[in-house]
């Protein structure tokens, strides 16, 4: 989803960036309907003719989540899933899953499209008709809030920002060929009062073996985060994971961790799992990544 529209109004006063929600944003989404678990973002121009304003057409037909008008404006058009993403290359969602920077167009790397973006992406139609008009400092700054605004929140890395050239062949969006990484690292670190740094990015490739399962888990929502296949996974990151592949409540997590843990041989340290088990049913940071009160 969207940071909340509060986190996005707040996030964007902190960065100085003007900012409004358009009504109906909170139910907002396209077709075709589906899961929404964004795993990166994604910037778009809307090739709309200079001097027009696209945001009435982005909201219409729910485009993309956010949009930037000519003034340097950003709005919150959509909190659901939109259609902005189309088709693109797994090979992509490999390279976000794996931490790898994405620096080259779809086209140039021979990328094929097989695997609809809907799900995966938070993007922004940025007002710019594609063909050779500037984009002022202020439309700039607006884009660079929304994506950091929307990474901060997810506690995501700059290197999960993308252009949609990036992610299909199809698409030459958006025109901007700056690398708007530098200034989305540093608004990321103004809005989290440089208190916590983005994830960081891996230096090592995800080995080849792990590449299609990590494609899989990030289809499902099961996995966000991008860590080194042969890292050993921690007790509370195993417990999120099947939170998520099963989709069950706090109660039955701890119903099951209670059942395994009395399953367990008495020669086994019982107290220090029983611990373990309490320590990840009632773990504030936990609670906060499945988003329970
Ligand atoms: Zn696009």
């Amino acid at each position: 989803m969207t940071a909340p529209a509060d986190v996005m109004r707040a996030g964007a006063a902190k960065l100085g960036v003007p900012f409004e929600t358009v009504p109906g944003f909170a139910t907002r989404n396209s077709n075709p309907a589906g899961a929404f678990h964004p795993v990166a973002f994604m910037l778009h121009h809307t090739a709309s003719p200079r001097g027009s304003d696209a945001r009435g057409y982005v909201t219409r037909t729910a485009a993309s989540q956010l949009f930037v008008d000519r003034a340097g404006k950003l709005w919150l058009v959509a909190s659901g899933r939109t259609r902005h993403p189309g088709r693109g290359s797994s090979r992509v969602l490999a390279d976000i899953a794996a931490g790898r920077p994405v620096v080259e167009d779809a086209a140039d790397r021979g990328l094929v499209d097989d695997t609809d973006g809907y799900a995966f992406f938070v993007g922004v139609e940025v007002d710019n008709d594609g063909v050779g008009e500037p984009y002022s400092a202020e439309v700039v700054s607006a884009t660079v809030a929304a994506a950091a605004i929307t990474c901060a929140w997810h506690g995501w890395s700059p290197d999960r920002v993308i252009h949609h050239r990036q992610w299909t062949r199809r698409k030459v969006d958006m025109s901007l060929r700056d690398d708007l990484r530098p200034a989305i690292a540093a608004a990321i670190a103004e809005l989290t009062d440089h208190q916590e740094a983005p994830m960081s990015t891996l230096a090592d490739p995800q080995p080849a073996w792990a590449q299609d399962a990590v494609t899989w888990a990030l289809g499902h929502g099961i996995t966000t985060g991008s860590r080194d296949a042969d890292a050993p996974v921690t007790a509370r990151e195993l417990v999120t994971m099947m939170y998520r592949a099963h989709k069950v409540t706090l109660a039955d997590a701890q119903d099951a961790v209670r059942s395994a843990v009395d399953a367990l041989p008495p020669t086994l340290a019982r107290t220090d799992v029983e611990r373990i088990a309490t320590e990840v049913a009632t773990s504030t940071v936990l609670r906060a990544r499945l988003a329970l009160p």
